[in-house]
């Protein structure tokens, strides 16, 4: 039982130290299959990062039993920016993956981010 939870946390990931309160964070949402939680760098008025519960290094771990996780992420994701305010006047959801897409954080996470007009264009 316990190599089995050791699997699924990575005792050295920040992302996951913040789920289980060993590091503090401005936690907005949490359920059974992800955790919410303000960017400590934000880029906008609300970036939020929607994180899930089990350490997934990034997309390219990802099974197709996952799919439903994926899913849950962006409909979490939909409430947060219902609840922020932003929904209306709209918002970006970026999935980072791999060093060429910017990934920094090895564990996989979504950004909600929104409040003002993105700036950045898509390279
Ligand atoms: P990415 O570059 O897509 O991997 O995004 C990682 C994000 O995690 C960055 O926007 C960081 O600002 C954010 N981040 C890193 N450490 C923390 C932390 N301790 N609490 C909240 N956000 C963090
Ligand atoms: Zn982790």
């Amino acid at each position: 039982m316990i190599w089995v939870a050791a699997i699924k946390t990575n005792m050295v990931c920040i992302f996951c130290k913040i789920i289980s309160g060993e590091s503090p964070a401005k936690i907005l949402h949490r359920d059974d299959l992800v955790t919410a939680f303000r960017d400590i760098h934000p880029i906008g008025p609300t970036h939020i990062l929607i994180v899930t519960n089990r350490h997934i290094d990034s997309v390219n771990e990802l099974e197709p039993e996952d799919e439903s996780l994926v899913g849950h992420m962006v409909l979490v994701a939909k409430q947060l920016a219902e609840q922020e305010g932003i929904a209306e006047r709209g918002y970006r959801l970026i999935v980072n993956t791999g060093a060429h897409g910017g990934q920094s954080v090895f564990h996989l996470h979504l950004h909600l981010i929104g409040g003002r007009l993105a700036r950045f264009a898509i390279e």
